[in-house]
């Protein structure tokens, strides 16, 4: 019979041949110290137009009600760095993440994959997969299993690997041990017992990169300022205050992550769906100033950029352009 220690390294072997690039445990339990300063953080207005946020807010400071019994936070860290070409000024970019395969699918799919292996090779358990899914705190469970720091671009940092990642989590109700054989895995699967305080020290240049002022040295970043935010989740006309504090950024924006240090050799993905479509690479401002839906739809179908929809892309290029009121 296998013990804690060698399951939880059968896992954590499984979870990086799949092709996730980390992998961590950590226990299930209330977030109850988080409470004040979420309810703080909601209360001054940063959720913006994100009302999801707000709801829930009880099953996001305790996922144990989310799967009854749940005694193991499993999670993940998947790159979907790719290099790219060099951008070329004026043409519209788009954030890394949204070039390629939108990731709620692949990583359900891969998180899925790890569960059904978890219950044939391990025995019968509950669990369920969540990516980006549920109300649940992803960064915090991953700097709490041990994967990284939260850097004050607000990005989970992995040390020698970089920020650029898609997270995902499966709860179960097996207790897994949080500490690993000595054998090397350490690299890649940090433990809770070992969270890593923030390496970023005396750095700020993800806060002075910024053109809108999201960030803060010493605070929580505000949303509501974020290009990210603005150009996706904003539902609304993108404020007035923001005209020509950024040029081409027309879903998303990876500043803060691309002057980090940390991100100076990032890891590259294993996934090929995270592949860049080369239809979005390099797409020419007339393409989307002349695009219809149908256009639309057989570009960016599949990809995380159907969330904005045809009207929000327009949109967002109209911006830029100077024509949005
Ligand atoms: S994503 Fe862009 S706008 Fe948002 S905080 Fe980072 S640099 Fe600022
Ligand atoms: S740029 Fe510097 S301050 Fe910002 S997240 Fe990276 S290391 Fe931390």
């Amino acid at each position: 019979m296998l013990s804690e220690t060698e399951i939880t390294g059968k896992i954590h072997r499984k979870a990086l041949d799949l092709g996730f690039s980390a992998c961590g445990f950590a226990s299930v339990e209330e977030l109850t110290e988080l409470r004040p300063e979420f309810q703080e953080w909601v209360d001054s207005g940063r959720a913006g137009e994100m009302g999801y946020l707000e709801r829930n807010m009880d099953l996001r400071l305790d996922p144990g009600k989310l799967v009854k019994g749940a005694k193991t936070v499993i999670s993940l860290a998947a790159s979907y760095y790719y290099p790219i070409p060099q951008h070329i000024p004026g043409s519209p970019r788009f954030s890394r993440y949204a070039l390629s395969e939108d990731y709620h699918k692949v990583l359900k799919a891969l998180g899925h994959e790890l569960l059904s292996w978890i219950n044939t090779e391990i025995g019968p358990v509950r669990g369920r997969v969540f990516t980006d899914s549920a109300p649940i705190f992803e960064r915090e469970w991953a700097r709490r299993a041990g994967l990284g720091w939260l850097g004050k671009n607000g990005c989970l940092i992995i040390p020698k690997k970089g920020s650029y990642f898609f997270l995902a989590e499966i709860l179960i109700d097996l207790d897994l041990s949080l500490s690993l054989p000595s054998s090397g895995l350490l690299s890649s699967c940090l433990l809770s017992s070992s969270s890593l305080p923030s390496s970023c020290g005396t750095c700020t240049r993800c806060i002075v990169a910024c053109p809108t002022g999201a960030l803060a040295v010493d605070g929580p970043m505000d949303p509501r300022k974020c290009i990210s935010y603005l150009t996706i989740e904003h539902k609304s006309a993108i404020p007035a205050e923001f005209e020509g504090k950024w040029s081409d950024w027309i879903f998303g924006c990876d500043i803060c992550q691309d002057v980090c240090p940390w991100n100076k050799k990032p890891l590259h993905s294993v996934i090929p769906e995270f592949e860049p479509r080369t239809g979005i690479l390099g797409i020419a401002a007339e393409t989307i100033e002349n695009m219809d839906e149908a256009g639309f739809i057989q570009l960016f179908d599949g990809t995380p950029v159907e969330r904005t929809g045809w009207t929000g892309i327009l949109r967002n290029f109209a911006f830029l352009s100077g024509g949005a009121k």
